[in-house]
């Protein structure tokens, strides 16, 4: 009999990633050495995403709400290694297209463990999730219901209702959900249908700062619950409080615990019947991945050097443009007198740049700049523009399968 280690992608096991030295942030990071070592074996730029971060976050967040079942949504970073480390952990998750339903499928996620939550589908979408076995799917209008005629014996509908949030990164109500009279209307008409509707859901916006936004919405849909009974529509057995919990980026947020603390409080007054889920995404990952870009040249223009990495605006710093976010950069060297710098992305586009304006020592070609907290919204909405190549990902700390072999 022998033991053979199975590992899918590039995954290096280290012991428990260090906290650098110089860090107030809530998360592990890799350490300089590591980052170094890494840099030389494979080159820059590098996403150097760490398992073992995700599943911190993953048990903070469950113990911070309890009795709340977390699907993990995938769209901030949809990658296999923290499928399988979610996967090992118990979560679900939260799918919004096809490809996403291939990438759990590949990791051998059991649908029941699995939502579809895109509120607008095509047909084909919809019977792809089914194929794979996942049933429950989300709706927040009329001509989307009219979509699950044909397969309302296999589904279980949410209604998506909309609180709008001027706080948050993304205002994700503006462009999905409806209002409590809307859902009351939707669930009435889905009745006479014969659709099954299983509950409400919201998304208050991604990176909220504040839990009195769950708190009002939470308090809007036991509002739409108890009058679905009233009514005497089905009573409503699942409220889906969506993501967009914070994490620290260059400013401190709430820890989680006290974060949730006056959402739990929100939760203990709907029925006893009503089951709660959530569908965390940047909270579970946005720690896990430290970038890793190396200065490719310098100039001095207007007084000020420049220094232009070989990741950008297009690559991995997407988020800069797409999310808002602001992520925590320095430069590995941490010696020399400080100016102020600004650092550019490699491709020729003016638009290109990472920090206008960044305290930093005089730096050498090769040189590397390391960013924290960028594992959500970055890898996932970067390109290859002028052929620029996206940043090679390692994975630290994977699930390692061991697999019993006879012969
Ligand atoms: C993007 C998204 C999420 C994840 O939101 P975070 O703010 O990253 O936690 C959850 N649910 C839906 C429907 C989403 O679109």
């Amino acid at each position: 009999m022998a033991i053979s280690t199975l590992t899918q992608d590039l995954t290096i096991k280290v012991p428990a990633a260090t906290v650098a030295a110089n860090q107030t942030l809530h998360f592990a990071q890799p350490s300089n050495q590591l980052i170094e070592q890494l840099v030389a074996q494979h080159g820059a730029p590098l996403m150097v995403l760490d398992c073992e971060s995700v599943r911190q976050q993953y048990r903070a967040l469950s113990r911070a709400l309890p009795g709340v079942t977390l699907y993990f949504a995938l769209k901030p970073l949809p990658h296999a290694a923290v499928v399988r480390t979610l996967l090992e952990e118990g979560a679900s998750f939260d799918l919004a297209t096809s490809g996403e339903i291939d990438l759990v499928a590949n990791q051998g996620v059991p649908s029941e463990r699995t939502i579809h939550t895109h509120p607008i589908k095509r047909d084909a979408d919809i019977r792809d999730a089914l194929e794979y076995g996942c049933n429950v799917f989300v709706v927040d209008n009329i001509n989307e219901l009219e979509k699950f005629i044909a397969y309302k014996d296999d589904v279980e509908l949410l209604v998506r209702l909309s609180f709008r949030n001027a706080d948050s990164f993304a205002d994700l109500s503006k462009k999905f959900g409806c209002s409590p009279a809307m859902a009351i209307d939707i669930i009435t008409y889905a009745q006479q249908l014969g659709i099954r509707i299983k509950g409400l859901s919201f998304h208050v916006g991604s990176q909220t700062a504040s839990p009195s936004k769950y708190v009002t919405a939470i308090s809007a849909c036991n509002h739409v619950i108890n009058e679905v009974t009233a009514l005497g529509l089905p009573a409503l057995s699942t409220l889906d409080i969506g993501g967009g919990f914070p994490v620290p980026y260059n400013k401190d947020v709430l820890p989680i615990d006290e974060f949730c603390a006056p959402i739990n409080d929100a939760l203990a007054q709907l029925p006893d019947t009503v089951r709660v889920i959530a569908e965390p995404g940047r909270f579970i990952v946005a720690g896990a991945v430290t970038s890793v870009a190396s200065v490719m040249g310098q100039a001095v223009r207007e007084g000020k050097p420049w220094y232009y990495l070989d990741d950008g605006i297009y690559g991995s710093f997407s988020g800069l443009l797409f999310d808002e976010a602001s992520y925590p950069i320095d430069s590995l060297k941490q010696s020399g007198e400080r100016v102020e710098s600004v650092l550019a992305g490699p491709t020729c586009d003016s638009i290109d740049v990472v920090s206008e304006s960044i305290m930093l020592p005089k730096l050498n070609n090769g040189d590397l700049i390391i960013s924290r907290m960028m594992g959500a919204y970055t890898l996932a909405t970067a390109t290859d523009f002028n052929f620029f190549k996206r940043a090679e990902v390692i994975v630290l700390n994977d699930v390692v399968h061991v697999d019993a072999l006879t012969g």
